[in-house]
């Protein structure tokens, strides 16, 4: 016999009480069952209710007689109904004369279920599997509404119960609180699930202690907890946050968003959003642990939401278009390449500027469409600008970290060149610093391909919030940029220390440094001190459209600049 044949064979049998007086009828009944079913008999109320004692855990349904002398079908509902460990137990009533009114009463006694003596076996047995399943279902359903590890309400189940109590109550204000712990699966890398199970426990039992009026909470993600509680006109960080001083909790920081007052057409999830929404906007800021949703996020939300509607439309209408920022060459004097900068024009919302959109676009993936639309334009225009003997210099494209989920990125690239029979050296790749920790080996291995293929790659945004130098030594490179905020603070406390180190840093690892957000004189002379190789920056250019760009190209690639 094959391995599943067994395995159904020694599926454990279910158990059944049959309680009937009519020895010939219960002798019946066992043997029709015995296959199928474990058996406990009873020849009345009394022993039937000795059994269902002895037995609760097991007894999977009650097969009960009506007329029985001692203690009868009634009799035994409403002692069975008394103790709560036989409340789920279905129960089939066997009668062959009852009237409706006695029909009637079994029901109201909590009875599942009727059959007709004499039975018919294949009916009968099949009413007894579908209340049991029904039974075990509705049990599994029961085991899921709570969340084990916190004993708060499962996903779904808040949902369920939040748009419940809202419904109950349509002028009831109620606030959503919700928390997040920053870090949370790097956290569970790094110090294990069970110890990070525990913090998830004891935070769960901080925020029901403290959050007042507390209605019911749930665990709506496996570090997000939500709570309903009625509205609140004092609410406050000290109120509502857990935590010492900065949302601290040891090793953990948990961070806290309120949307207060809610909006009773919100489905649950859209609720919930809203207070997530709030906590979005303070995550990684150091010292701020508390936000709550308010109608500059509401804006912000319509705005997202406008974005997205009319995202696919804008692209195959090009709506957007390509600026070209020069890079400054600080040896030469002349332009020594552009970064390839995408705008929006729109009919309906003007220009939008690209921090409104992309990282939008990073979340919902629609950038992997823009990317590669953006590369395209800009071999289109390198190829058009060949053609007709213009200058050309190399064009840094942005790359996103979503691009990379790709694994046929820099086959993709790598074709889209050959298409426009480009030099692979004219398209540099830029990649931002901080998608270096989503997939290091995938990343480093299309960089690799990349390199290898003849593009040029630019580690771009370095210094910039969260730098790992491990990407310098991982990760083929050959050009560092250095994000504008390391300028920005040289020239804010005088002090070109931090810039001196990156240049160093650059120079040691053999990469050329490209300094962005450079605006003044004073900043290109102390950047020519400190041997950097370009800068971008408005004192040369603002991101220009393609056709000033080929004008300041005519202007820049052959005469110095006067810095
Ligand atoms: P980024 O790649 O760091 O681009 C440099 C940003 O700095 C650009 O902003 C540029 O206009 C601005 N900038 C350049 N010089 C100066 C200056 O001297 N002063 C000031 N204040 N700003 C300067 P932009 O064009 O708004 O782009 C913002 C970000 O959007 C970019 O940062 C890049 O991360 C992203 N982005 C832009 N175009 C694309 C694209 O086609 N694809 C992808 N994936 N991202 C893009
Ligand atoms: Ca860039
Ligand atoms: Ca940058």
């Amino acid at each position: 016999m094959d391995q599943t044949g067994t395995n159904t064979q020694v599926r454990q049998k279910r158990t059944v009480l049959v309680v009937e007086d009519n020895e010939m009828n219960r002798e019946l009944l066992c043997a029709l069952l015995a296959d199928d079913y474990t058996v406990l008999e009873a020849e009345n109320g009394l022993v039937g209710l000795k059994q269902l004692n002895a037995h609760s855990g097991e007894i999977a349904l009650i097969m009960l007689d009506v007329y029985m002398p001692e203690c009868d079908g009634f009799e035994f509902l409403t002692r069975k109904r008394e103790d709560p460990r036989f409340d789920t137990i279905p129960v089939i009533m066997m009668t062959a004369s009852s009237t409706v009114d006695d029909e009637i009463r079994c029901l109201e006694l909590g009875a599942s279920d009727f059959i007709t003596k004499p039975y018919n076996a294949e009916v009968m047995k099949n009413r007894m599997k579908g209340l049991i399943r029904l039974r075990e279902s509705s049990a599994m359903l029961g085991q899921l509404e709570i969340d084990a590890l916190t004993g708060l309400l499962s996903k779904e189940f808040f949902y369920h119960e939040l748009e419940q109590a809202l419904r109950e109550d349509p002028d009831g204000r109620y606030d959503l609180v919700c928390s997040d712990v920053e870090n949370f699966r790097a956290m569970n890398d790094r110090y294990g699930t069970e110890h990070c199970d525990r913090f998830l426990r004891a935070l769960s039992e901080d925020y029901t202690r403290r959050l007042p009026g507390l209605l019911f909470g749930g665990r709506i993600g496996a570090d997000v907890f939500a709570f309903l509680l009625p509205h609140m006109e004092d609410a406050s960080e000290t109120r509502l946050a857990p935590g010492g001083q900065d949302g601290r909790f040891g090793r953990f920081v948990v961070k806290t968003g309120l949307y207060a007052d809610i909006d009773h057409s919100l489905a649950a999830a859209a609720i919930c959003d809203r207070a997530t929404l709030a906590i979005s906007k303070i995550k990684k800021a150091f010292g701020s642990n508390f936000a709550r949703y308010d109608d500059e996020m509401r804006a912000d939300q319509l705005r997202s939401h406008q974005i997205e509607q009319t995202m696919e439309a804008a692209l195959a209408e090009r709506q957007f278009v390509v600026y070209y920022q020069p890079k400054h060459d600080l040896h030469t004097g002349l332009t020594g390449g552009a970064e390839a900068l995408v705008r929006w024009i729109s009919p309906e919302m003007g220009f939008v500027s690209p921090g409104r959109f992309i990282p939008l676009f990073e979340r919902n993936g629609f950038i992997t469409n823009l990317d590669f639309y953006i590369w395209e334009e800009v071999c289109r225009e390198l190829r058009r600008c060949l053609d007709e003997g213009l200058p050309v210099v190399p064009v840094s494209v942005n790359v996103s970290r979503r691009d990379f989920e790709s694994p046929e990125l820099s086959r993709s690239i790598a074709e889209l060149a050959d298409r426009y029979g480009l030099d692979h050296a004219l398209l540099h790749i830029e990649l931002t610093e901080s998608m270096y920790s989503d997939n290091p080996a995938q990343i480093a291995e299309t960089l690799e391909a990349l390199h290898a293929d003849g593009f040029f790659i630019e580690l771009d945004d370095f210094g910039a919030g969260y730098s790992s130098l491990t990407s310098l030594n991982t990760l083929t490179l050959d050009v560092m940029k250095i994000d504008m905020s390391l300028i920005r603070q040289a020239t804010a406390t005088n002090d070109y220390s931090i810039l001196r180190f990156a240049t160093l840093l650059a120079d040691g690892m053999r990469l050329k440094t490209v300094v962005e957000g450079v605006e003044t004189a004073e900043q290109v002379a102390a950047l020519k001190v400190l041997g950097c190789d370009y800068i971008q920056g408005y004192f040369f250019s603002k991101p220009l459209p393609v056709q000033e760009y080929e004008e300041y190209l005519k202007a820049h690639c052959g005469a110095e600049v006067k810095a």
